[in-house]
Order: structure tokens, then C-alpha cells, then sequence
């Protein structure tokens, strides 16, 4: 396939030859050869695909079809309870709900919710994608009926897989496609061998066509349509010191880097901590770094370690977070300019489903940082337009090298409808027009 006067990012004009799934010429004037399928795409910019570092294919799976019951989505107590009584249940029964979050109705547990809906099976997942909460009929379906509360912590993975539906995973992927994304790092910690066969045979049928990088251990099983990078880990503030530092050591010993889930400070000043002490092993990761701290920056830089973080939460939550966290720390949140200035490797990912699943606007917010009503959180931290597009490029097993359109690269490509200059500025999935994953062309917008 030749893909003909395109511009490259730094405003050059080439012709671009595909080839057995990879890149093998790009020049000025190529010609077609006989039977070649050639695609005009002046007026066009080509990029690498997208590659989103961190994301829960599953669990965006199973919000296709859930009812969103986010502070920005229902009002009050009633909404919610109106909301979730009128909710029409997917194909297997369930009343799904996503997005909650206390400042809606308060707490939940299996009580409130036998209130609200006495006999569908219901399943509300807060926010955070940290709990779930069942009410007694949802507690009977998922095999766990004697669960006191109905609130299910980090969900016990059996549970999970037995309930997140893998037939939207193909809608997932679409959306993925139509906003430019190649390739994305699946972050799910500790998925077990059948949520991992799920995953791959996604691929394999081709309901998932970007390719797949998984946080996890690929437990010495046969995988071949995924790769796996670092293995992930989520800590909580209230974490047992000498266990995660012998986990990473163990995890390093077995030649896997390690993914840190980091929010807090606290999260991170252990993270730190344990690497400085076992030592960091390249390729460990930093997830979120959601508040850092001027004094962690010279500790990341020196460990070498990748943030992937997620400006895309200024642009969804930024007004709360301006609200609930000490003005004080405000210079700390969701830095993305100060890493590099530290001379940390960073890159960008949505969190999806946690957060939107369009990595364009994540760029917009790593470039404006503006809340939903439009103030800024720490302008010092912003990035240009061009910068917040390349967070995006890097390779899934190394995210803040960037890749390009070159010879021998997988040709996992963008068309961009729009001039270079105008591709940084919009940063709008609507110009993407052509998304390309080892060499095929999957989504075509006219
Ligand atoms: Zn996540």
C-alpha cells in the first residue's frame, strides 16, 4: 500500500509504502507499482498510532452498558434512586450502574440498595473502580449471598471475572479505532489466566484489533496475541511495608519491572522508598502520580523510573480536587511539565473507563489544564500542543520514547484530516480520518 503526499509531523511531504505489515520506504515521489493499492491523502498528516499506556479494557467493556451514576450525571439521593429503579437491564439481568460517588447519596451497601430495587440483580461501581456495591439479589447472582454488607473492596477477582461482559469489548475497540489508537496497555492488576485467555482471544477473533500490552504476570502460560510488560500492584495508604517491598524484590528477581498504583503522596513516598531499597529495575513504572511532592522529583529521576499519568482528570474532576485539597498542595497536582524539567520520563494515558476514553482530550488537559468550569490547575505544569500528542506515541514497553513514522516501524498509523499546525492545535479526534494496525486499515472516515 502507498500512501501518498502526507505530511510528517515537522511539516514534511512524503509518500509512505507499507509493506507485509511494516513500514518499508518512506521518500519523496514514490511511484506505485502494478496492483499497488495507493490512498491520496493530501490535505493529510500521518502520525504512529496512538498508544494509551494505561487502561481497563474490561471494565470499559462492561460500562458500555451500564447506567452512569456520576455527581455529574444524577442530582441527589432520589435521582439516584430514580435512576437505577428505571435503569433497563443488560441481556443477562443486571441492572449496572458506574461512576458513583458518595457525594451523590452517601454510603452504600446491600440495605440501601434492597431499597432502591428489591428483586433485579443490581451492581453499582463507585468511581474510583475500587468497590462495588451489591444489593442482596446482585450478592445471590454473583455466588456471594452471605456477604454481610454487599460492598465488595477491589473486588475479589473471581467475583469480577465472573461478571464484566467481554461482548461490548468489540464497541470498546471501535471507539478506540475512530479516536486513532494503535495499541494500549491493558492495567488491570493481577488478572487470572481466564481473564487473560478472555483478553487474548479477544484479539485473536479480532473484537479487539489495537494491539495489547498487559500489566501482569503472564503466570508461565501461552499468550500469543499479548504482550506483557511490568507487573502492576495497587497500594493503599494503609499498606504492609516489609510485604510490598519483598514483592517487588521477588517481582524484580523474576526479571519484571513493577507498576505502581500511586494517588497519594503517602503511596508514593513508599514506592520511592521501596525502589531506593531494593533497587529499580528499568522499565518499573509509577501509575497516576496524582501528587508529587517537589523533594520526590530528583528521587524518581535518579531511580529512572516512567510516570504514566492522566491529565484528563483536571478536565473531568479538577473542580473537586481544587475544592477538597489544601491550596498548599495545589502546585503538586498532576504535574506533567515538571517531570521532564526533572528530567523524568513521562507519558499520558485516559484511565478508561475511570476516565474518558478519548486520549485527544486527555491532550487538551495536559495543554489548557482547565476544570469543567474552566479554571486552571497549576498553569506551570502544562504542556504544548505538540508535546501532549507525542505523551501518546511512546512504545507500550517503553512509553516516553516516542515512536515515528520510519522504516521498519509496525505500521500502526494515524491519517490526520488537518495540516500538522492545525493537528496540534485542535487535538480532536473529529480529524482523525484513517486508523492503520499492521498495516490494515480499520477505520475510515470520509
Ligand atoms: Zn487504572
Amino acid at each position: 500500500m502507498l500512501i501518498r503526499q502526507v505530511w510528517l509531523r515537522s511539516g514534511e511531504l512524503v509518500d509512505v509504502r507499507i509493506r507485509d505489515g511494516s513500514i518499508e520506504s518512506v521518500g519523496a515521489d514514490l511511484r506505485p507499482v502494478r496492483g499497488e493499492d495507493v490512498i491520496n491523502a493530501a490535505g493529510h498528516t500521518i502520525i504512529p498510532g496512538l498508544h494509551d499506556h494505561h487502561l481497563h479494557l474490561a471494565a470499559s467493556a462492561a460500562a458500555e452498558r451500564s447506567t452512569r451514576v456520576g455527581p455529574a450525571d444524577v442530582t441527589d439521593a432520589a435521582d439516584f434512586a430514580y435512576t437505577l429503579a428505571t435503569a433497563s437491564p443488560s441481556d443477562d439481568g443486571w441492572v449496572r450502574a458506574v461512576g458513583y460517588h458518595e457525594s451523590v447519596a452517601g454510603p452504600l451497601d446491600r440495605d440501601v440498595l434492597d431499597r432502591i430495587e428489591p428483586s433485579r440483580p443490581v451492581r453499582v461501581q463507585h468511581r474510583t473502580g475500587a468497590m462495588w456495591f451489591m444489593n442482596t439479589a446482585g450478592l445471590r447472582r454473583a455466588g456471594v449471598s452471605a456477604h454481610p454488607s454487599g460492598r465488595l473492596f477491589r473486588s475479589d477477582h473471581a467475583v469480577a471475572s465472573a461478571l464484566t461482559g467481554f461482548a461490548e469489548l468489540r464497541t470498546v475497540s471501535d471507539r478506540l479505532l475512530g479516536c486513532g489508537v494503535t495499541g494500549v496497555t491493558e492495567a488491570t492488576p493481577d488478572l487470572t489466566d481466564s481473564g487473560l485467555r478472555l483478553l487474548d482471544d479477544a484479539v485473536g477473533r479480532g473484537d479487539v484489533r489495537q494491539r495489547v500490552h498487559v500489566l501482569s504476570d503472564p503466570l508461565n502460560r501461552e499468550y500469543p496475541h499479548l504482550t506483557f510488560g511490568p507487573v502492576k500492584r495497587i497500594i493503599d495508604d494503609d499498606i504492609d511495608f516489609a510485604e510490598f517491598q519483598e514483592w517487588v524484590a521477588q517481582t524484580h528477581r523474576k526479571g519484571r519491572p513493577v507498576a505502581v498504583h500511586c494517588v497519594t503522596a503517602f503511596q508514593l513516598i513508599v514506592t520511592v522508598t521501596v525502589l531506593q531499597t531494593v533497587g529499580a529495575l528499568p522499565g518499573d513504572r509509577i501509575e497516576h502520580a496524582a501528587v508529587v511532592p517537589d523533594d520526590l522529583l530528583p528521587s524518581l529521576a535518579d531511580l529512572g523510573v516512567v510516570v504514566v499519568t492522566q491529565p484528563i482528570f483536571i478536565a473531568e474532576r479538577g473542580d473537586e480536587y481544587l475544592a477538597e485539597v489544601p491550596a498548599q498542595e495545589h502546585p503538586h497536582l498532576w504535574r506533567l511539565a515538571g517531570f521532564t524539567r526533572a528530567g523524568i520520563d513521562v507519558a499520558c494515558s485516559t484511565d478508561a473507563p475511570f476516565g474518558g476514553p478519548d486520549p485527544w482530550s486527555c491532550m487538551r488537559a495536559a495543554r489548557d489544564r482547565l476544570t469543567p468550569s474552566a479554571r486552571v490547575v497549576n498553569r506551570d505544569e502544562a504542556v504544548d500542543g505538540a508535546t501532549a500528542l507525542t505523551l501518546f506515541l511512546g512504545s507500550p514497553d517503553a512509553p516516553a520514547r516516542p515512536r515515528t513514522v520510519s522504516v521498519g516501524a509496525h505500521a500502526d498509523l494515524c491519517l490526520i484530516a488537518a495540516t500538522p499546525e492545525v493537528l496540534h492545535r485542535e487535538l480532536s479526534a473529529d480529524l482523525v480520518s484513517q486508523t492503520i494496525v499492521g498495516g490494515l486499515v480499520h477505520q475510515y472516515r470520509t
